[in-house]
């Protein structure tokens, strides 16, 4: 707790270095900064309690501005937590120490869309589907778009290593970006290289990338930019099981790359699948698109409904798979999405294809048999060629009223899900990052190999401001 003279000389020197009206110590401002997407911090203030608050909120415009903050929290060792959309599901944008929210929205220019170079260059804090925009204005897209477009930006989705219903074709955004600017602790000014790929040391943009606000801020990025396909075709499939629609997809997937890829488990299928696209029978349904030139698609069309057939799949047609696409953000609107008062979490977790199924079972039995009172369901929605990702929620409809006993609950779910994640052979978190939410497991995932992290962590942030306790670190 700072007292009311060093309050008044922070905030003195902050309103210096950012402009008077982009430094807010009011309570509405607080208040918006202290809770995101996190079920934790939503409950927590649903119920009445008081979530962490930051003493200042302050939203530079540029590189030099975070610069000047960074040095003015570094000398007054001050916490600095990074605010993008606030649509984070990991609590990584809370305040938890108090201290400054840095909230990168005033970085939101469109500085060049280079159709030469393919990539648009933009400040970090501009949500992403206003670049998706710039980019269709002249005939390109950016391929990422996850359900959280309109609401979560470009330096937040660098920031948890976010993905996009297309992934598969395009990648994650790991894979979308060029060069970065970042502004280290010390409040430095660096860029990674120009180019992406290279052999001059270590990847900088993959340091950074994924390192939710810890190790310095993303002020501004250059992101890829895509042709638009001359065609995007869907088919709805519907298999038996889930065993024979991963053996067709890793078949398919050895051959060429569809853009999107969805495979839900029957109770998704009988659940959400059948709300919102229509499909009535039971079976485990798979959403396909291919896209680029036509040709090409025609051909890739063939092989997928070869393939496909060869593994039992019931071949739906286009429709049910068109009406996904146009519903693609609805299976997050009210009433299809979990929502408060239940207790609820999306625990997307990344393997092999030789674990992935292993991994979805063991965690469903797990789960189910320890907490009776919670659901899991879940659905397949990024593809590699080595392996897929698994969306698999919990869902609690009458959680413990008392919000400590509903802290401890979902915890302890969240330990059991990924711990049996872990030790099947999965990855803690496939794009949502990690946060306050899952910073314990860092540990059990890396184990000794965590010191790196933690290296890179004492070097670039000595005095340990850069969002504590997000990320284990
Ligand atoms: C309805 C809904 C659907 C979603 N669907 C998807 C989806 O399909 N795919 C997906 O990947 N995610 C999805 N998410 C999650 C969320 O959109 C992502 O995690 C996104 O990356 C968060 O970005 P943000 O700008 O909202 O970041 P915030 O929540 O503000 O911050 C997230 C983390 O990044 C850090 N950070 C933010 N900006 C910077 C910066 N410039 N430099 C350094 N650190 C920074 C913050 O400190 C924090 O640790 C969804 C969320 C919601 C609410």
């Amino acid at each position: 707790m700072l007292n009311e003279f060093l309050f008044t000389q922070i905030l003195t020197e902050l309103e210096d270095a950012v402009g008077v009206e982009n430094c807010s110590v009011k309570e509405i401002d607080k208040l918006t900064h202290s809770v995101d997407y996190f079920w934790l911090s939503r409950m927590w203030a649903d119920r009445g309690r008081q979530m962490p608050e930051a003493d200042f909120v302050v939203s530079p415009k540029n590189a030099q501005e975070v610069s000047k903050v960074l040095k003015i929290a570094n000398y007054y060792k001050l916490p600095v937590t990074t605010w993008g959309g606030g649509g984070g599901t990991q609590g990584g944008a809370i305040p938890v120490c108090g201290g400054i929210v840095l909230d990168t929205k005033r970085m939101n220019q469109i500085y060049e869309i280079n159709t030469d170079g393919m990539y648009i260059e933009c400040g970090a804090g501009a949500i992403y589907k206003h670049i998706e925009i710039a980019a269709n204005e002249k005939g390109y897209a950016t391929m990422h778009y996850p359900s959280s477009l309109t609401c979560s930006t470009v330096g937040g989705f660098l920031a948890h290593r976010g993905i996009g219903v297309v992934s598969t074709k395009y990648g994650k955004i790991d894979d979308m970006v060029l060069q970065m600017e970042i502004v280290l602790p010390n409040g430095d000014i660096i860029y990674t290289s120009p180019a992406p790929k290279h052999a001059a040391g270590p990847d900088l943009n993959q340091i950074f990338i994924g390192s939710e606000g810890t190790l310095g801020i993303i002020t501004k990025a250059q992101i890829r930019i895509y042709e638009q396909p001359e065609v995007r075709r869907f088919r709805g499939f519907l298999f038996k099981d889930m065993s024979s629609a991963f053996k067709a997809s890793k078949e398919i997937l050895q051959k060429f790359k569809p853009s999107c890829m969805r495979l839900y488990d029957n109770a998704e299928t009988a659940s959400l699948i059948k709300k919102i696209v229509g499909v009535e029978k039971p079976g485990a349904f798979m959403n396909i698109a291919i896209e680029g030139v036509k040709e090409l698609v025609d051909v890739e069309e063939k092989i997928l409904l070869e393939t496909f057939a060869k593994y039992g799949a019931e071949d739906l047609g286009s429709e049910y798979g068109e009406k996904w696409w146009q519903e693609k953000i609805t299976f997050f609107y009210p009433g299809h999405m979990m929502d408060l008062p239940q207790c609820f979490g999306t625990m997307d977790t990344i393997a092999p294809f030789d674990k992935i199924e292993k991994i979805y079972w063991a965690m469903k039995n797990a789960i189910e048999t320890k907490y009776p009172q919670a659901r899991f369901i879940a659905h397949f929605s990024h593809w590699y060629e080595w392996g897929c990702m698994v969306y698999d929620r919990f869902i609690v409809d009458n959680p413990p009223e008392d919000p400590v006993e509903a802290m401890k609950l979902h915890n302890a779910i969240w330990n059991t899900g990924v711990r049996t994640a872990i030790a099947n052979g999965g990855v803690v978190n496939d794009h949502h990052g990690v946060g306050i939410k899952l910073g314990r497991l860092m540990k059990e995932q890396y184990g000794p190999a965590m010191q790196v992290f933690e290296g890179l962590k004492d070097k670039l942030d000595p005095n340990h401001i850069m969002n504590p306790f997000k990320l284990g670190l």
